[in-house]
């Protein structure tokens, strides 16, 4: 007999290919949720996840698990994770993605909308940013109920490029990547520190080496999918967070791509600024301290994520 549980986490993933799976895998190790359906139009994928997933159900905390075709699966969802649609390939920006990808979620964020009109929607598919927006309005939901997890992971490679040069944990690190999650994204040094120490501080941080540490995560996707074919891992620890985050309400500051409301007076985009996350969704949005420069590379990935705008 299947146990039963006082308090429900269901997590929807739509779309389980290299970065689905892989965050389904995360979610299910971590153990807080009680179901996790696995949604892709290729049922088979979703079958044969699902098959060997319960293999590992007598080692882990108990979760059910269903594969499905059918978006009505999302029904009960606290959260559906949207990763369905075309990835880049080798020397393909996230951006020239957009065509493929809105059309799909055309296709499928009405009817998960229409299956969980109460759950959060965290997107993933690239271009992430332009996503997030037509999801919003395909959706109709509130705005801190859809949201990317945007430049979360470009800030996780950050911190461990620059905890590298200064050998401490990448823990330690307060540094922060906002914008575009893709080619007009811009590293936040002005304000960047350990423990309250500016960055530059330390011994041997140059501005040549904090260069180095962005340009080092700005190409971190092309690198990888140039000998990988993929990334996965990196977000699946991304998304399984963001999963944390709303299952505890943990009132955790990181960067997602959010609709944005006078951010520096830029309006009617989405995309990566400091949010405080936690059971609802996004519930705050921090405005940081941006020098000239950074108010500049803010503007222009305004700019450009507009230009792709319908
Ligand atoms: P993949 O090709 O391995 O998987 C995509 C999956 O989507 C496939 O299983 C496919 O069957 C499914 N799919 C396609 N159309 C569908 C539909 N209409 N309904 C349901 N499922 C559908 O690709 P991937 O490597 O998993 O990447 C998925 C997306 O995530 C890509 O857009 C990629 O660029 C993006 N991505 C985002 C980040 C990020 O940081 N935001 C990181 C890595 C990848």
């Amino acid at each position: 007999m299947k146990p039963s549980f006082k308090s429900e986490f269901k997590v929807s993933v739509v779309g389980c290919g290299n970065v689905g799976a892989t965050a389904a895998y995360a979610i299910l190790l971590a153990g807080n949720s009680t179901e996790i359906a696995l949604i892709d139009h290729n049922k088979d994928k979703a079958q044969g996840l699902l098959l060997d997933f319960e293999h590992s159900l007598s080692l882990l905390n108990y979760t059910k698990v269903t594969a499905s075709d059918d978006y009505s699966a999302c029904a009960g969802s606290h959260l559906v994770v949207v990763s369905a649609g075309a990835r880049q390939e080798e020397g393909e920006t996230r951006l020239q993605l957009i065509e493929k990808n809105r059309k799909i979620f055309q296709q499928i964020i009405p009817a998960i909308a229409k299956a969980a009109p109460d759950s959060i929607l965290l997107i993933v598919t690239n271009p992430v940013d332009v996503l997030v927006y037509e999801a919003l309005k395909l959706s109709g939901f509130p705005s801190g109920r859809v949201f990317g997890s945007g430049t979360m992971l470009d800030t996780s490679r950050l911190r461990f490029h620059i905890s590298e040069r200064l050998c401490l944990n990448p823990k330690s690190i307060e540094a922060y990547v906002l914008g575009e999650h893709g080619d007009t994204s811009f590293p936040v040094y002005s304000s960047a520190n350990v423990a309250g120490k500016p960055l530059f501080e330390f011994d041997g941080f140059t501005p040549a080496e904090a260069k180095q540490c962005f340009e080092d995560t700005k190409n971190a996707a092309y690198r990888i999918i140039h000998d990988l074919g993929f990334t996965c891992y990196s977000i699946g620890t991304v998304i399984r967070e963001i999963m944390i985050g709303i299952f505890r309400d943990s009132k955790i500051v990181v960067p997602l791509s959010v609709k944005l409301e006078d951010y520096y007076g830029h309006s009617n985009v989405a995309l990566s600024v400091p949010c405080v996350l936690d059971s609802r969704g996004i519930a705050e949005v921090i405005k940081v301290p941006l020098d000239e420069k950074e108010q500049k590379q803010l503007a222009l990935s305004v700019k450009t994520l507009k230009s792709y705008l319908d």
